[in-house]
């Protein structure tokens, strides 16, 4: 007998805690697997040799073929509100969690597939991935990860060496993901539809031990946990806004309580600014368009709320209004991170009055959108005005009318002189390069339509150093086509 493969120290807490809610599943075999991309950077965070995951028995691993030992995978419950309607299970359906490992840095993280065959939570589905969707959440989860943005990351994508049915036949693949835990708003919705409340209190324990363990002493913890998670969630989508990212479906199984972005289906980054700007086909009414956002966190935290009155308070009266109290602060509270992040943005100190600061970023953006003018390129001239060097005269945000200058005359009479500190930190709130809509189309066409992994792999290595003028990648930060942008739809990741 070969020495078992061992290339991760497994603990795994979630089954072990909290097996009435999750299912012992095995994944599906791949037939011929094949390793795209392994994210050795991570794997290493990991504690694990790249080296070892790159070899025959790290493939049969991300393939699904052979777990690696100490694995003991489950398929987690939850349900979930999905543009608004409640569907009492949803599930892993085609996702299953190996373990969990300890990282470098001490931090607990799950090491997670998605594509590997039908579960118990299946419904109609056949639990499986198509390629162009694993390599989309492989890119855009390292794009917020090189912004500084909390994130779930992918560790390794396998085309399996069978086509997935879908509108037409793909290829399949299996993505490896990475997040501080998979606990979702849903696994909570999950259980107060289904369970007794001693399982919502050891959910809540679980959570909190796992993401909040400074409040295992507060004497109200579960009503602080739900404050703890709606902060997070007011700066996460704060710093969404700030890089132009519409997540594109924000059901509450797609909200993560550890404040990571998670669950990359149909999303995109703005191009030419509009509040309401929405890509995913699925998204009609633009329920999870770009300015909605945090609204629709707002929302989705009262359905967590909701979950959680039997263990805020016995005094169900009181339990509402304490909850009530902290989805109410919600908007003030993102408000204030949106502002830190549009200060870093324009390159203001913290000293200007709020609400004088907070116009001033509102009509930089009207500006944007009166003359449909590049979100990300626009912020980023900001950058280089702001060091006193010269903008090209055909730039964008100066070509078009004299509202910009208006503008411009009162950002600099608000602060006429800016230290290195805020260039710097102008340097990384403004991105010089995001994955433009028609780039990532582009890198996933070649990977799918001819098994090219190099224009993925191109735009791979400029998003992961995105506030850095390189003029090598030039190229990727031009806009789309007018056209291209106009008729683009992403679609969910199924
Ligand atoms: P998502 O839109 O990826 O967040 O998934 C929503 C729900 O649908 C989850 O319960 C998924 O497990 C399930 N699901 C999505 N795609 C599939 C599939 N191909 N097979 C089975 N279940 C799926
Ligand atoms: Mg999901």
């Amino acid at each position: 007998m070969p020495a078992a493969f061992h290339p991760f120290t497994f603990d795994n807490s979630y089954v072990r805690d909290l097996e009435t809610l999750c299912v012992r599943w095995q994944p599906s075999p791949s037939p011929r697997p094949q390793l795209l991309r392994l994210n050795a950077d991570l794997a290493q965070t990991l504690g694990a040799d790249p080296a070892a995951l790159s070899s025959p028995e790290g493939v049969a691993l991300f393939a699904g073929n052979a777990l690696p030992e100490g694995a003991d995978p489950v398929a987690q419950a939850y349900a979930g509100h999905q543009f608004g309607g409640f569907s009492p299970q949803l599930g892993d359906g085609r996702a299953l969690l190996l373990g969990e490992v300890i990282n470098r840095h001490g931090q607990r993280r799950d090491i997670a597939f998605k594509g590997s065959g039908q579960t118990p939570f299946s419904r109609r589905g056949d639990g499986k991935c198509a390629l162009g969707p694993a390599l989309r959440e492989y890119l855009i989860g390292e794009t917020m990860h090189a912004l500084g943005i909390p994130t779930t990351r992918a560790l390794a994508v396998v085309a399996t060496g069978e086509m997935v049915r879908r509108e037409r036949a793909l290829p399949g693949a299996i993505l490896t993901r990475v997040a501080a835990s998979h606990v979702r708003v849903g696994t909570f919705e999950f259980v107060a539809a289904h369970r007794h409340t001693d399982d919502l209190k050891r959910l809540a324990d679980y959570v909190i031990a796992r993401h909040d363990p400074d409040l295992a002493e507060h004497p109200h913890p579960y009503l602080a946990l739900l404050e703890a998670v709606a902060k997070r969630q007011a700066a996460l989508v704060a710093r969404w806004l700030g890089v132009g990212f519409i997540h594109g479906v924000m059901n509450t199984d797609n909200m993560a309580l550890s404040g990571e972005t998670i669950d990359y289906g149909p999303c995109a980054f703005l191009e030419s600014y509009h509040p309401r700007t929405v890509f995913s086909s699925i998204d009609a009414q633009g329920r999870y368009a770009y300015g909605r956002q945090a609204a629709m966190a707002q929302w989705n935290l009262a359905r967590f709320a909701e979950t959680l009155l039997p263990l805020i308070d016995t005094d169900m009266e009181k339990a509402i209004a304490d909850a009530t109290a902290v989805i109410d602060a919600f908007p003030e509270i993102h408000q204030q991170h949106w502002l830190t992040v549009m200060r870093a943005k324009l390159g203001l100190d913290d000293r200007g009055d709020p609400a004088a600061d907070h116009q001033l970023a509102d009509d930089f953006l009207t500006c944007l959108q009166r003359g449909r003018r590049d979100f990300t390129l626009s912020f980023r001239t900001l950058n280089t005005l702001a060091a006193g060097e010269l903008v090209a005269p055909d730039n964008p945000l100066l070509a078009v009318g004299s509202d910009f200058h208006d503008w411009q005359h009162r950002w600099q009479a608000r602060q006429p002189e800016r230290n290195p500190a805020l260039l710097d930190a102008m340097n990384h709130a403004n991105p010089w390069l995001i994955p433009r809509n028609h780039q990532v189309e582009i890198a996933l066409e070649a990977a799918v339509d001819r098994n090219d992994m190099a224009p993925f792999e191109h735009l791979l290595k400029a998003i992961q150093s995105p506030f850095d003028a390189n003029p090598q990648h030039l190229p990727y930060t031009e806009p789309a086509p007018a056209d291209v942008t106009a008729s683009y739809q992403t679609f969910c990741g199924t």
